[in-house]
């Protein structure tokens, strides 16, 4: 446990920079689930995408299927009728079905345009479904390469926040828990910065002027202050830095 106004400064110095970099950190890793989440919906879409165009397909080719054989049973309707005319005798019976016959065959020409416009769509979406299968499987190949970079970078800041943390745990330990208290309650009202330095009079947080005697009080470290206006703890870097310079010579932690 620190004591001195000074060395509780310090350890609240380093106890905030390793707070920024945690923020910074968890930062970073925040854009990562929401890219991948991206990532897979993009491919998503473009499975469905093709989906569609194989599902088109198959409904094509089954619409072919079944012209041909309607085609196929007219024909044959046809053929049944056209040997039944030779036994006919009335020429009024037989004029009627040689008319059923002439309308059957122009029904044909129907079926028949039919199955050439459904050859066409097949080719069509053949070609189609193809395109979108080689796109499909290029973007799903670079996706994937992103997707692991993001993993295997995600794993690694998560190891990074881990180590942080610990070393937050020990830089909290060194504060009695009403600074700690007070560090965390400016923390959260000033996004994270609850310290900041001192310069040429001003508050380096909100830039405002500090009396001349508070000033003088920072400046040696001689009490915990806060600014009169943003309220955040203030501290005077050269002090803290020398308190470092004195520790090391005095073969202190
Ligand atoms: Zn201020």
């Amino acid at each position: 446990m620190v004591v001195t106004p000074l060395e509780i400064l310090k350890a609240l110095v380093d106890l905030q920079e390793i707070d920024v970099r945690i923020l910074e950190l968890e930062n970073d890793s925040k854009q990562i689930p929401n890219r991948l989440k991206e990532i897979g919906n993009i491919v998503g879409s473009k499975k469905t995408e093709l989906n569609d165009e194989l599902n088109r397909l198959d409904e094509a080719e089954m619409a072919r299927r079944l012209a041909e054989s309607d085609l196929k049973a007219e024909k044959e309707k046809i053929k049944k009728w056209e040997s039944r005319l030779n036994d006919i005798k009335s020429n009024r019976d037989y004029q009627a079905l040689s008319r059923e016959i002439e309308a059957c065959r122009k029904a044909n020409l129907g079926i028949e345009d039919e199955i050439l416009r459904k050859m066409q769509d097949i080719e069509d979406l053949k070609t189609s479904s193809g395109q979108k299968k080689e796109e499909l499987a290029e973007k799903d190949a670079e996706l994937s390469k992103e997707r692991q970079a993001l993993e295997e970078k995600l794993a690694s800041i998560n190891a990074s926040i881990a180590g942080e943390e610990k070393g937050r745990n020990q830089a909290k330990e060194r504060v009695e828990s009403r600074w700690y208290e007070q560090y965390q309650t400016i923390s959260r009202r000033r996004e994270g910065i609850a310290l900041v330095d001192v310069l040429d009079e001003h508050c380096q947080g909100c830039h405002m002027g500090i009396p001349p005697q508070l000033y003088n009080i920072i400046l040696k470290g001689a009490q915990i202050e806060t600014c009169p206006y943003c309220s955040r703890i203030l501290y005077f870097k050269p002090a803290l830095v020398d308190l470092d310079i004195e520790k090391a010579s005095s073969g202190q932690e």
